[in-house]
């Protein structure tokens, strides 16, 4: 006989609930890669050293030398929604780390074996910390090390064999986003002074650095760093002259010229941050493809732009779990300046170029 009666809300269980969550937030190798880098700038890195066996899909971890994990901190770590960043959702407005949810170490946990070796400046030796599943430490052990901390991500979704087979199918593209998430970060973090990145593609422990990265103060240098010197010539600075007392936004970086062959057959060098945080904006992205395809129909540029949004409170970073989309409440105004700016830009710099042809 059919049931009629209607199904019963019930409340979930708070691991459930959890592990339902988590998923949004370590969603691939280059959600991790961008969480760890996020945790070690916050905790004012200077020099990380990132590891990859088997593109991530066996390990990922990361070495920083910043600030270290205070013993009273080591059972919280792992806990969901515990932070050293964010007190009262006030503080939203005002936060300066790129952390604030406290989930992200939480829900790594869920889905790879964590260790974490780290050493505060208030101890004498550093810990070397095992995670389990629900993210409780299930064993602590002295091991020497200098200030900082190590990150272990190992066998990311081994205890999730859909996900685990996908990433293994995909994992060198899935290595190719972390590295465009590790570009990102060079580009905008001034804090940065060595970033060295290792990778093997086998099982085993990569035996020489990939790339290793020294950031430089100006933004030039350091696109010239990680994309060469030649490429000093295709890119023009963004100026940006409005000194209007009651602007919105000030932007500052750098775009291919328009001229033909400066660009890129694809859209795959294009970064944008607004107060410092890499993040994804379509519609802003595509305002400036626009303006670029109008004075080089047939590439795109290499746009490398920081937005600064003068009124935080008209900016919400906590849109996604992964904090790349931004709602930005005057964005139609954004997308008008940068097609002011930009085309000035291109209009004076095509002339340059016809004139120092003739
Ligand atoms: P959130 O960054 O939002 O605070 P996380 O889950 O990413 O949350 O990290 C939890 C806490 O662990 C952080 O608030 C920080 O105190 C500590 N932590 C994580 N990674 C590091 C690190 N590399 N160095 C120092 N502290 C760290
Ligand atoms: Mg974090």
């Amino acid at each position: 006989e059919e049931d009629l009666r209607p199904a019963q809300i019930r409340p979930l269980a708070g691991t459930t609930r959890h592990r339902l969550c988590a998923g949004q937030v370590c969603v691939s190798v280059a959600s991790c890669v961008k969480e760890l880098i996020e945790n070690s700038l916050d905790a004012h890195s200077t020099r990380l050293q990132l590891t990859f066996i088997a593109h991530g899909a066996d390990l990922i971890e990361l070495t920083d030398n910043g600030d270290g994990i205070a013993e009273h901190d080591f059972e919280k770590i792992g806990l969901r929604y515990h932070t050293s960043k964010l007190s009262q959702f006030e503080d939203l407005e005002t936060v300066n780390t790129y952390g604030f949810r406290g989930e992200a170490l939480s829900s790594i946990c869920i889905y790879a074996d964590v260790t974490i070796l780290t050493r505060h400046a208030s101890a004498s030796i550093g810990t070397k910390l095992i995670f389990d599943g629900e993210g409780q430490v299930i064993s602590r052990t002295p091991f020497p090390r200098e200030i900082g901390t190590t990150v272990s991500i190992r066998s990311l979704f081994n205890r999730f064999p859909v996900r685990r087979t996908e990433l293994q199918s995909h994992s060198k593209r899935e290595f190719s986003q972390a590295l465009n998430i590790i570009q990102s970060f060079a580009i905008i973090s001034r804090q940065i002074q060595f970033f060295q990145i290792s990778s093997s593609a086998d099982n085993h422990p990569p035996s020489h650095p990939l790339l290793t990265l020294t950031p430089s103060s100006s933004l030039k240098d350091t696109l010239a760093q990680i994309f060469g010197q030649k490429i000093l010539e295709s890119i023009i600075h963004i100026e940006d002259n409005n000194d209007d007392e009651d602007k919105e936004f000030k932007f500052d970086g750098y775009i291919s010229r328009p001229q033909h062959g400066c660009g890129r057959s694809s859209a795959d060098r294009q970064y944008l941050y607004v107060n410092n945080r890499p993040i994804d904006c379509a519609p802003f992205l595509r305002t400036i493809n626009d303006i670029y395809r109008h004075f080089n129909p047939n590439q795109y540029p290499l746009v490398a732009l920081s937005i600064e949004v003068l009124d935080r409170s008209t900016l919400d970073i906590n849109c996604t779990p992964d904090k790349r989309t931004v709602f930005v409440e005057h964005l139609s105004n954004m997308c008008d300046q940068i097609r002011l700016i930009l085309n000035k830009l291109f209009e004076s710099s095509s002339n340059v170029y016809v004139s120092s042809n003739k």
